[in-house]
């Protein structure tokens, strides 16, 4: 029996990669100090795994700024527009795919970026022609293997597979991709063999797709890819993670490779049992047992209980013990975190943590000593303490929760009513507003983070505040804007500023993970119960409110979006987290409604991307989804209107759920995609109001008045006039005060000339 883990964090324990990539990009350090630096922690990370006694430890998992980016250049799936700059350094020509080029006339766009599964990483997508070439154009998979090989250590490489590639990418025009298989398969025939002839025994061949629901004619594309290029190939191990290993395994079973990963952390008991009858006799089992993508200390018993029951159908020799995924996902030490209460603490395991659970569990087999060991003793107490621990119970909440009724769900009348009733609000045609942040200057970061050292006092900070505050309101009335924001200075992050006032969330100092490229989030930990001690937002809505006769909106961030980019607890159903937080927001929507906020936004940025990868499982999702917003805002007077906000991506699957919120208003971002969204209203008569973003926030580019005209025009084609709330299409606060200001007033223009 081995040990092995499928890929390692490569932001580096203090985050190095972010600090070298941005002294590069900024010039401050040439490509000779950023290469002899990036393989400092490539070594480091490789030294921390073989000391740590892992067996098959990984390569090429590293990535500058993306695996699936690597692969374009190392397949030569370069998109047409930078093969300008081909003749340049490689390095740049790299960070030019990822992040767009501009020097003088030129301006590339950079290639899109979206979201890795169901997590929060995203890779760069892939641009795939129909006369798409393909060769052997970079070889830093093998230079990777030969640089580990220097500190005499032999890894397996990783490589993302090419049915998940093609899967993965988009096409310039409409085309079957699959299509290109037959010429991107020798690309990578030629690198599975020139591994081998560096002395590669095993290949980890990545396939995430396997967890999503493939269509039929998919699978005889793996059966005849792995056929091919296995032949002069190190062992195949081929991968599948983040949904049920029951997904596809049929399909697994009869593709020719050497080894097979599943993702048992997935895996309902009862079907592990099947699938180990299953498993074919000639091939490796690689278990991924220790939950590569959360912070929670594994259940050791009970893997060793998941073990024995494997090993009485697969022989030692054929049995891995593993990662469920690669530790891409979870932060990379815990040790360093000085600050957490220890007794929480003790029930964490980071990526090096993780790596010690991995080992332990192999050699729990191997060795007899191990029985009484004294990391299993230890892990059974914490296991222990956590399961009784009395700051994760809470049975007041646990009382609300289920006494949820169908009375909490449900708004007095229905909106046809609440509308005549709002139309106490005196709101014009066409109601301007925005959705919710103001710009977070320097300024403003800077305040904060002096206030965090203890540079400046609380009374200095909040006089800071609220000097910003009401300079936003000054501006909303010079602009004539009619429903106002106070512009969420005081928030650093949109969760993170809920998650430091409830119970039931700690925050960490270290637990970064990557988001994209340098760029690095740090969840908040849902470790417990979650109540409301205080009123959240109050204070500032009130204070807003207080500073101008037009209607302030009050601004909180939905259930689902807190749940969504926390570290979720493993103890119980994200159901009932989920609905633990909406009681919270319902307090907290009352507060707000009693002390005259006439409107509430409660935004859901992340409602979409919960959906589960697989289908069978998104209604069970979308209902309690649905409901926890419903708690959270059902039970506000009718004359209280509720408006929600929701971006990042398309909603056309889902439309009918958005209905089922109920909010009296939705804005929502349309404006990238030339409100396109809009036309699947042809078919779908959305009930509700609704601000489909007349502009696009992510860039400093001002929209012109016509546009914006235009815009709304279309958006009377398909939805009632008197439904139609005019907004940009996300909060401003990456923006700066010049073109917001700017483009505002454009704005409100725009509205004013369509009444
Ligand atoms: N109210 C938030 C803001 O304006 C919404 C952010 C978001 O949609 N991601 O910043
Ligand atoms: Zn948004």
């Amino acid at each position: 029996m081995l040990s092995s883990n499928l890929g390692y964090p490569r932001i580096g324990p203090n985050r190095e990669l972010k600090w070298i990539l941005e002294s590069y990009w900024s010039k401050k350090i040439n490509q000779e100090t950023l290469f002899k630096e990036i393989s400092n922690i490539k070594k480091n990370n490789w030294i921390k795994q073989k000391n740590a006694g892992l067996n098959i430890i990984p390569s090429n998992d590293f990535s500058l700024y993306d695996h699936v980016l690597d692969l374009c250049l190392t397949t030569n799936a370069i998109p047409e527009r930078f093969k300008k700059l081909k003749k340049n350094n490689p390095l740049d020509l790299y960070f030019a795919m990822a992040r767009g080029f501009q020097n003088g006339k030129l301006d590339i766009k950079a290639m899109e970026m979206t979201k890795w599964f169901d997590t929060n990483y995203h890779y760069i997508v892939p641009e795939f022609k129909p006369n798409q070439k393909f060769n052997l154009y970079f070889s830093k998979i093998i230079d990777e293997f030969l640089e580990a090989k220097n500190f005499g250590i032999i890894t397996r490489p990783v490589i993302l597979g090419p049915i998940s590639f093609l899967h993965l990418g988009k096409t310039t025009s409409k085309f079957d991709k699959f299509t290109l298989l037959k010429k991107l398969l020798p690309v990578y025939k030629r690198i599975f063999s020139l591994l081998k002839k560096f002395g590669a025994d095993w290949i980890q061949v990545d396939e995430p797709v396997l967890s999503l629901d493939l269509e039929k004619k998919i699978h005889s594309k793996f059966i005849s890819a792995y056929n091919f290029i296995r032949k002069d190939s190190p062992s195949i191990l081929l991968t599948s993670y983040f949904s049920s290993s029951l997904t596809n395994f049929n399909l697994l079973k009869k593709i020719n490779v050497s080894g097979i990963h599943l993702d048992l952390v997935n895996t309902k008991a009862k079907d592990l049992t099947k699938i180990i009858r299953k498993f074919p006799k000639n091939k490796v089992l690689s278990a991924g047992i220790i939950n590569g993508r959360n912070i929670w200390k594994n259940d050791l018993l009970n893997s060793i209980n998941i073990i024995k029951k494997i090993k009485k159908k697969i022989p030692d020799d054929k049995l891995i013990i593993s990662t469920s995924c690669s530790l891409l996902h979870s932060p990379v030490d815990l040790s360093k975190e000085d600050k957490i209460d220890r007794n929480i603490k003790d029930w964490l395991a980071f990526s090096d943590q993780k790596i010690k659970e991995v080992v332990f569990l192999r050699n729990f087999f191997n060795s007899s000593f191990l029985k009484n060991s004294h990391f299993l003793t230890k892990n059974i107490i914490s296991i222990k303490n956590r399961t009784k621990s009395k700051l994760i119970h809470n049975t007041k909440v646990k009382k609300r929760i289920k006494s949820i009724s169908s009375k909490l769900l449900k708004r007095n009348n229905n909106y046809f009513l609440r509308k005549l009733i709002q139309s106490d609000l005196n709101l014009p045609l066409f109601p301007t507003t925005t959705i919710g942040s103001f710009p977070q200057t320097k300024e403003v970061r800077k305040y904060r983070l002096d206030f965090k050292k203890k540079i400046i006092n609380a009374k200095k900070y909040e006089a800071f505040l609220k000097n910003e505050t009401k300079k936003a309101i000054k501006f909303q009335e010079a602009i004539d804007i009619d429903v106002m924001v106070h512009g969420e200075f005081e928030r650093n992050d949109m969760v993170e500023y809920f998650g430091e006032q409830l119970e039931g969330f700690i925050f960490t100092k270290y637990g970064w993970v990557q988001s994209y490229g340098s760029r690095c989030v740090k969840p908040p930990i849902i470790f417990g119960d979650i109540s409301r001690k205080n009123s959240m937002t109050v204070y500032w809505s009130k204070y807003a409110q207080s500073l101008t006769k037009k209607i302030v909106k009050g601004m909180l961030t939905g259930p689902v979006t807190i749940l969504q980019w926390s570290f979720v607890r493993d103890d119980q159903a994200r159901e009932i987290t989920c609905k633990q937080i909406a009681l919270s927001l319902l307090d907290e929507v009352l507060d707000l409604e009693k002390n005259g906020l006439k409107i509430i936004q409660i935004d859901e940025p992340a409602l979409r991307e919960g959906l589960p990868l697989n289908k069978n499982e998104w209604n069970s999702y979308l209902k309690w989804a649905i409901d926890s917003f419903k708690i959270a805002s059902s039970s506000v007077k009718d004359e209280t209107q509720i408006h929600t906000h929701m971006c990042y991506c398309e909603f056309d699957d889902i439309l009918d759920s958005i209905e089922k919120l109920d909010a009296d208003v939705i804005s929502i971002e349309t404006s990238r995609s030339n409100m396109e969204l809009l036309d699947s209203f042809k078919n779908y008569k959305y009930p509700n109001s609704i601000g489909p973003g007349v502009y696009d926030i992510h860039s400093p580019r001002v929209p012109s008045f016509k546009e914006m005209k235009l815009l709304l025009e279309k958006a009377q084609k398909y939805l009632d006039k008197d439904k139609i709330w005019v907004n940009p299409d996300c909060g401003l606060k990456t923006r700066g005060w010049k073109e917001v200001k700017k483009s505002l007033k454009l704005m409100t223009s725009v509205a004013k000339s369509l009444r």
